[in-house]
């Protein structure tokens, strides 16, 4: 059932679970309160607060995991472009076929019935909140639709039908590669220029305010990179979104000719050449950076950017780790992303990313001495810092976004309160997450999410006709 935390009429609810985590570690014997606006208010341990709060018996509570960077719609490849494709496309030549086919197939109740079954798969991995970069603009032959944001809509309408917080971050594509003439980007996501976006953007942004609270959805801007975004669009884009205080992610470093084909046309490797032209600050991410140099890492770290890794992506991908120790020794912060949505799974995410240092530096833990809290700071607070979300961590002012994990699953059974948090980073089954609750408002009770069977169902037909011969 879905249902609030805080009963009709009355002026808040609250949960009392075995142990809940406040930030640093778990506590017990601990209740915490929302409002009717799905706010905490207040943690207690009054025996009168216990007794009137929800019991969660046998249950730990966590905050919600944020999803820093999503592409919805790429659910439709899972398992579809995993054979070898030809030798002259190149290793991910088969995925980019595979990637194209579905791009120019996808209706707009496609969009929306693929990303509420991609969004349901997140809040049952323990994400309450999403930053969806989303690309798909216009219809398959790629006119325009009437009403332009049409598919950014049905994005939106499908986070708050699934009930996840969302951040739009909306995509330009103006060209297919850096040196491309203007207008070469695929049709589908193809903008003309920097007006046009930016006129896109600002009709989203009456949308999104007229339609949802703030903290529920809102919008972000995405060039989608430097390849495929000249400069002065970029950072035309990069003016506009600092003016309006808005979050800026772009894809920056994916592949290592990258770098190579940056520096022919404008001289300086991607990072540098934003860091010259003054984009980087504290709103901005950087989204893969599989390839950067020392110095480009400094410049992040100089700027307090956020970089966001998708690990288990770039692995599927055959993409090398993201350099994370030096990104994080320079001052920049981590956070985490499902990405093309191989596996939605952000703690799969975090711990394949810890095994990939320990390999390297044959040394255990080797992020950090406590990584496992480190790696559980990206998922929450540097995600949602990294999006400008208002959830990350259950504290007073905050929205009551969390999950809850049974103690009696075999995944984690038998671990104390000190050792929980590792039990959870490096053991969870997602099976043992229980109950999600987003807002004080809950969205999957006992593993289930209320629409589940239809939500399924649609996609399943969704994938039928896509793929079709
Ligand atoms: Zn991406």
């Amino acid at each position: 059932m879905v249902q609030s935390g805080v009963p009709h009429g009355a002026r808040e609810g609250g949960w009392l679970p075995d142990w809940v985590y406040t930030g640093e570690k778990f506590e017990t014997g601990l209740a915490f309160f929302a409002d009717a606006l799905g706010r905490i208010t207040r943690f207690s341990r009054e025996p009168a607060d216990l007794a009137a709060a929800r019991r969660l018996s046998g249950q730990a509570a966590l905050p919600g995991l944020v999803n820093t960077h999503s592409h919805a719609f790429h659910r439709v490849l899972r398992g579809r472009a995993e054979a070898r494709g030809r030798p002259e496309t190149g290793p991910r030549g088969a995925w980019r076929e595979a990637h194209d086919r579905a791009l120019g197939r996808l209706s707009g109740e496609d969009v929306f019935d693929v990303a509420r079954m991609t969004f349901m798969e997140m809040l049952l991995a323990g994400i309450t909140c999403v930053g969806e970069f989303h690309y798909v603009h216009h219809q398959p032959d790629g006119t325009p639709w009437p009403e332009p944001n049409f598919l950014s809509c049905e994005i939106l309408r499908a986070a708050h039908d699934v009930g996840i917080r969302i951040a739009l971050l909306h995509v330009a594509q103006v060209r297919a590669d850096f040196l491309a003439p203007s207008g070469s980007a695929p049709v589908r996501s193809r903008c003309a220029g920097p007006e046009v976006y930016l006129r896109e953007l600002e009709a989203l942004r009456v949308v999104i305010e007229k339609d949802f609270p703030a903290d529920e959805a809102w919008l972000g801007a995405a060039p989608y990179s430097l390849a495929t975004v000249p400069l002065d669009a970029f950072k035309a884009i990069a003016t506009y979104a600092r003016a309006q205080r808005l979050r800026l992610h772009t894809h920056v470093a994916t592949s290592a000719a990258e770098a190579a084909a940056c520096t022919a046309e404008y001289g300086r490797a991607p990072v540098a050449l934003l860091a010259e032209q003054g984009v980087l600050d504290k709103r901005f991410t950087a989204v893969d950076a599989n390839y950067l140099s020392d110095d480009e890492v400094k410049l992040l770290g100089t700027a307090r950017a956020a970089v966001c890794v998708c690990p288990g992506s770039a692995r599927n991908l055959g993409l090398p780790p993201a350099p994370v120790e030096k990104i994080i020794a320079a001052g920049a912060g981590v956070a985490f992303g499902s990405d093309t949505q191989a596996q939605i799974d952000l703690l799969a995410d975090a711990r394949s990313l810890e095994y990939d240092l320990r390999l390297q530096r044959d040394q255990r833990p080797a992020l950090a001495p406590d990584a496992a809290t480190a790696l559980f700071h990206a998922a929450t607070v540097t995600g949602a810092r990294s999006l400008g979300a208002t959830s990350g961590a259950l504290e007073v002012g905050r929205p009551a976004d969390f999950f809850t994990v049974n103690l009696l699953d075999p995944s984690v059974a038998g671990a104390d309160a000190g050792t929980l948090l590792a039990n959870v980073v490096y053991g969870l089954d997602r099976r043992a997450i229980r109950d999600v609750w987003v807002g004080a408002r809950q969205r999957l009770s006992g593993g289930r999410h209320v629409s589940h069977g239809s939500i399924v169902g649609r996609f399943v037909d969704a994938q039928k006709r896509i793929w079709a011969e």
